[in-house]
């Protein structure tokens, strides 16, 4: 499950992530993690955006397999 997911800085507002996971991703003058946004449902979204990320600054934590949740 990600958790803890961020924007570093160096984001070049391609808007990349937005357009993967626009229900996650906001990108104005730089990209933002909507407040409303569901991680859960939107896992794989996430995971794409981070890992296309042209300048790899979208961040997150998985906890999928050691730590529960509170
Ligand atoms: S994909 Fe990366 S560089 Fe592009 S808008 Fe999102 S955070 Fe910024």
């Amino acid at each position: 499950m990600v958790k803890k997911l961020s924007i570093e800085p160096g984001c070049i507002t391609c808007g990349l992530c937005e357009f993967v996971a626009p229900d996650v991703f906001e990108v104005t003058d730089i990209s933002h993690v909507k407040k409303e946004a569901c991680f859960k449902t939107h896992a794989t979204g996430i995971k794409e955006a981070v890992e296309r990320c042209p300048v790899q600054v979208i961040t997150y934590q998985d906890m999928d397999s050691h730590e529960t949740e509170d």
